[in-house]
């Protein structure tokens, strides 16, 4: 079973997809990982996808696709795996189909962790770092004992730059325009798996682990409501139609991978 588990950042994706990979006895595959997998193997493709992650840049596709498709490829993987991360763009989406189309494989599902936008804005806004140990806290779900203080070592807490409201923002603007077209096309062949993302972690898990058993309702065609979903009250990011997202740029964006840690 080869599945995409996709979501915004703070969507709690590598979080289910940690504990799919257990649940479904999957190999988990995260592209940031295998970045920093590559990098310390010294593999090919880890210097030069350093290089662009040092920059804040995003790694070209072709980078990214030959170190996915490369990892597929291996033995763990003969039974499927669980994709984080990959594919982030329609293009990628695409090429990915046709690779794994000459090896005989394809994806089965494309799970969908939706979370409200405003949610996703409080979730990482509220994020916080001990500079010392590197211990997450959340202002909200899970403070310190001392405000601003490392309960495990005293250190001091800080907000990583990629966490402060308008950055969060603009990643989570970018992320949308992307993910509407990544989400269309699995929609369209009927593998598209949408569950709530805003409840307990284990709600999420058993709501995508009851939805995997079940055939996939091919969602009927036409033009969406506008996207990314909103609770209530006024969305904190940009909304659009499927159409307007076409129209938005969807390269030389700079993405997600800029949080990942090196
Ligand atoms: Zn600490």
């Amino acid at each position: 079973m080869y599945t995409i588990i996709l979501g915004a950042p703070g969507a709690g994706k590598g979080t289910q997809a940690d504990i799919l990979s257990q649940e479904m006895n999957l190999p988990h595959i995260a592209s940031g990982d295998l970045f920093r997998q590559a990098l310390e193997a010294r593999a090919e493709f880890g210097l030069p996808a350093k290089s662009y992650m040092d920059k804040g840049e995003l790694v070209p596709d072709e980078i990214t696709i030959k170190m996915i498709l490369e990892k597929i490829d291996q033995s763990d993987c003969a039974s499927g795996c669980l994709l984080d991360g990959f594919p982030r763009t329609l293009h990628q989406a695409e090429v990915l189909d046709q690779a794994l189309e000459e090896q005989g494989k394809s994806i089965d599902k494309a799970i969908y962790i939706e979370v409200p936008s405003e949610e996703l804005v409080k979730r990482l806004s509220g994020r916080r770092l001990c500079r010392t140990c590197q211990t997450p806290y959340h202002t909200i779900n899970s403070p310190p004992k001392t405000p601003g203080r490392c309960d495990k070592c005293g250190g001091e807490l800080y907000q990583r730059s990629d966490d402060r409201d308008e950055t969060v923002k603009n990643r989570l603007n970018i992320f949308f325009a992307q993910t509407l077209l990544i989400l269309d096309y699995y929609k369209k062949q009927g593998k598209l798996i949408k569950v709530n993302g805003n409840q307990g972690i284990q709600d999420v898990t058993r709501e995508i682990l009851s939805a995997l058993k079940h055939q996939c309702q091919p969602e009927q065609s036409g033009e969406p409501l506008r996207f990314p979903s909103t609770g209530s009250g006024r969305a904190p990011v940009a909304e659009f139609t499927l159409s307007e997202a076409k129209a938005l740029p969807q390269n030389d964006i700079r993405g997600e991978h800029r949080q990942n840690k090196w």
